[in-house]
């Protein structure tokens, strides 16, 4: 894995004009991935962009800022990374935590030896209210239509009859429209049932709600069946069945799933 220093990359100097008054820890360390790279405006005194990172701790997941966005343009940290933290200033603003780098501090970005644990299981070691991460193949749809329609009032399901939506309790209504798919995956341990909503129905099929609208269910099964997926989500039984609420979907990495499945035995 390639190692980086950030600090190094971007030249020490250019941090030292951001000094930090009554800095409350002048050796702040930390070590996570990274759930999410962006940026936010708003913050300082002249309300700038800063550019932010999200991460996954053993202390929970930590908002960093990191410098604003007229220093570095361009932070080269992306979601999943490791990051580790070194020698930095750090100063608590609220919910979130202001690091200025200054002359020692570093971001080291994927480092050697770091990993942090995920909570990959098989689906067969599955239990009723865990989060977990499973990966295996879509071997069956079960969802009839991509698309729910839902009263707003009482979200039960509405009937379309020439383009006007009535619910059965409330009448005719604006429905609210959800996309929403149920699948079933097998990772050769065993099955999982799971439910995607939004997003992650665009994601696992690679269209967006516009596109997946001129899609039939045939479509939908041509293009997912037997398509390898890592989700990530809750647990729960359901009907004396255990279903996944699929809260992320990403596609297969190769070289990451070889070192999980190590790290497995
Ligand atoms: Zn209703």
């Amino acid at each position: 894995m390639k190692k980086m220093l950030l600090a190094t990359l971007l030249g020490a100097n250019l941090f030292a004009f951001n000094t930090v008054n009554g800095a409350s820890n002048n050796s702040y360390q930390m070590k996570g991935k990274v759930v999410k790279a962006y940026t936010q405006s708003g913050f300082g005194r002249r309300g700038v962009e800063w550019l932010f990172m999200d991460v996954k701790t053993n202390k929970g997941i930590e908002k960093v800022g990191i410098a604003p966005t007229f220093i570095i343009s361009n932070l080269p940290i992306k979601e999943g990374d490791i990051v580790e933290v070194l020698h930095a200033y750090a100063k608590e603003r609220g919910d979130f935590i202001d690091l200025v780098l200054g002359k020692y501090g570093r971001i080291i970005i994927n480092p050697e030896g770091v990993e942090i644990r995920i909570n990959r299981k098989f689906i067969a070691d599955v239990e009723d209210g865990e989060t977990v991460e499973i990966r295996g193949a879509v071997v069956k749809i079960l969802s009839d239509t991509l698309f729910l329609y839902l009263c707003p009032n009482c979200k039960k399901r509405v009937v379309e009859i020439d383009g006007v939506y009535n619910c059965p309790v409330c009448g005719d209504v604006e429905p609210d429209e959800i996309l929403r798919l149920n699948f079933i995956v097998d990772d050769g341990t065993g099955t999982m049932l799971c439910r995607a909503y939004d997003r992650r129905v665009e994601k696992l099929l690679k269209m967006n709600r516009e596109e997946l609208k001129n899609l039939t269910m045939e479509m939908v099964e041509d293009e997912i069946l037997g398509e390898e997926f890592v989700l990530y989500g809750n647990v729960r039984e359901e009907n004396d069945e255990l279903i996944m609420i699929v809260r992320r979907v990403s596609y297969v990495d190769v070289e990451k799933e070889i070192k999980i499945l190590e790290e497995m035995g």
